[in-house]
């Protein structure tokens, strides 16, 4: 059903006490090793979900790669499009402080040798996929790509993040383009006039998007689209950790359009994903099954 083409990465993480200064050493507690990076993150999402999901993405011949296929494979993910070797896999090396706040490092290894040549060979894929999903964290003539390749009855759903100005023709093909405030601010530039989200979703709409979607945090979500802009309501949770609900957001509303919802509804069921994601630490370890949605 849903195709997601992105990164892959080993998120590996040190609590520290304080971060060294150049040419200092400091001892931090136990390494931990998660799988990550937003395209994994929002294959692990949808497949938990009960979609059927493929990975487009390109991680090493090394520990980190086999890390990361064995958790997409047991997410159910299928991997026949995850491709190895060309550089080390992805990883972000984070130091978390005594306050909670991450210092990240991110070495994009084998997801910048991720290529326009690699979507064109995985036709069939894109063939299969009523949905195609792509962040990034990917080279953007990748992207590019990506939406010259889409099927024709095939739907695209970007989420620029990291966010950077976007070419005419990846806007175009979006339906919806989701973004949070920052990626909001970054993806208007100059033309971001106004503090109001409700504006946001209108100025981008105006630069080509068939639909938008603004994620507010724990305010929910605005959709908008050329029937006007409506407000999705957030879920009432006690929020643990925030790493990853905006992947399992972006996910879950894919599959949900391409199981032929209307964005609004799409867009309410992925706001319940998202907020179960707040309720449990880590990224793709927090993800909630389906049941566990209906349960909230
Ligand atoms: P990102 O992680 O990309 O910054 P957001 O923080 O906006 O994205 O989160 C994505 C979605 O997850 C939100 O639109 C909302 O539906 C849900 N969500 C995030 N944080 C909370 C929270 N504290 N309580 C309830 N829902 C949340």
């Amino acid at each position: 059903d849903l195709l997601v083409v992105g990164s892959a990465n080993a998120d590996l993480v040190i609590d520290v006490e304080r971060r060294p200064a150049a040419g200092e050493t400091v001892l931090g507690g136990d390494l931990s090793v998660h799988p990550g990076g937003k395209g994994a993150n929002q294959a692990v999402a949808a497949a938990r979900l009960g979609a059927g999901t493929a990975l487009l993405a390109r991680v090493g011949d090394d520990s980190h790669g086999r890390l990361l296929l064995d958790s997409l494979r047991a997410a159910g993910v299928d991997t026949v499009g995850v491709l190895v070797g060309g550089a080390p896999t992805g990883v972000a090396l984070i130091t978390v402080d005594p306050e909670g706040d991450n210092s990240i490092v991110v070495s994009r290894g084998a997801n910048a040798r991720l290529t326009p040549a690699d979507v064109r060979a995985a036709v069939s894929l894109f063939l299969a996929s009523r949905v195609v999903s792509a962040q990034l964290e990917i080279p953007l003539e990748t992207v590019v790509e990506v939406v010259r390749n889409l099927s024709p009855d095939g739907r695209f759903v970007l989420n620029p993040s990291p966010p950077r100005p976007l070419p005419t023709e990846v806007l175009a093909a979006c339906d919806p383009l989701i973004v949070n405030e920052h990626e909001a601010r970054v993806v208007l530039g100059e033309s971001c006039v106004s503090e109001d989200p409700a504006d946001w979703a209108r100025l981008l709409l105006a630069k080509g998007p068939r639909s938008v979607v603004v994620t507010l945090g724990a305010e929910g979500a605005l959709v908008a689209d050329s029937s006007g802009v409506l407000s999705v309501p957030s879920v009432k949770v006690d929020a643990v950790d925030t790493t990853g609900a905006g992947d399992a957001f972006t996910a879950a509303l894919a599959w949900k359009l391409g199981s032929g919802a209307e964005l609004p509804e799409a867009a309410a069921y992925a706001a319940k994903v998202g907020a179960a994601a707040v309720t449990k630490r880590g990224a793709q370890e927090s993800y909630p099954t389906a049941r566990e949605v209906d349960a909230l």
